[in-house]
């Protein structure tokens, strides 16, 4: 989408690059902040107004097809070249499951409908909170948007590489919804 910040326009859930970083100057008055000891949150040292830096959510999709998952290729850091799902940052104001079916369109061209959600996922130290959905395609072609390298489905007992540690724990947790729902 063009015109939105590269930050918020990424293909990554769980990024811990950029996310964690510490502001430098006051969202109020543009003077500087400091934070009084570690762990403490900032503040500005000419309004005094604290700098609230809240957590980032980002919502990712399980796509089945054919019985088979729908993953793409990393185009972007972290673990650029590796496989992930489709997933991507929540616009403020936006629903959550709008932003798993946008994000879904944007990377695989498929359209989805989303069902449930199979978990939330976050780690002390990371800044990003990750929602994952089960979701129906209801239209669409599969292929590779701009911010994949590659879009393809694969056989779920036989996944490649995925990019980040919790992927296969995703991948547990969604196969023990659908048992749960049969
Ligand atoms: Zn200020």
């Amino acid at each position: 989408m063009p015109g939105r910040p590269v930050l918020y326009n990424c293909v990554v859930p769980f990024a811990t690059v950029r996310t964690m970083e510490q502001p430098s100057f006051c969202s109020n008055c543009g003077g500087r902040l400091a934070t009084a000891s570690p762990g403490m949150r900032p503040g500005c040292v000419a309004c005094g107004r604290i700098a609230y830096l809240d957590p980032k959510l980002a919502a990712a999709a399980i796509v089945a097809l054919e019985g088979k998952l729908v993953l793409v290729r990393r185009a972007i850091e972290p673990s650029i070249g590796k496989w992930s799902f489709p997933s991507g940052y929540v616009d403020r104001g936006e629903a959550v499951e709008g932003a798993v079916e946008r994000e879904v369109r944007e990377e695989t061209g498929l359209h989805v409908k989303a069902n449930w959600l199979v978990g939330l996922y976050s780690q002390a130290g990371n800044a990003v909170v990750l929602a994952v959905y089960d979701v129906t395609v209801v239209g669409g072609d599969l292929c590779a948007g701009p911010e994949a390298l590659e879009v393809k489905t694969f056989d779920p007992r036989s996944l490649p590489e995925l990019a980040f540690a919790h992927d296969g724990a995703i991948v547990a947790d969604w196969e023990r919804s659908h048992a749960l729902r049969r």
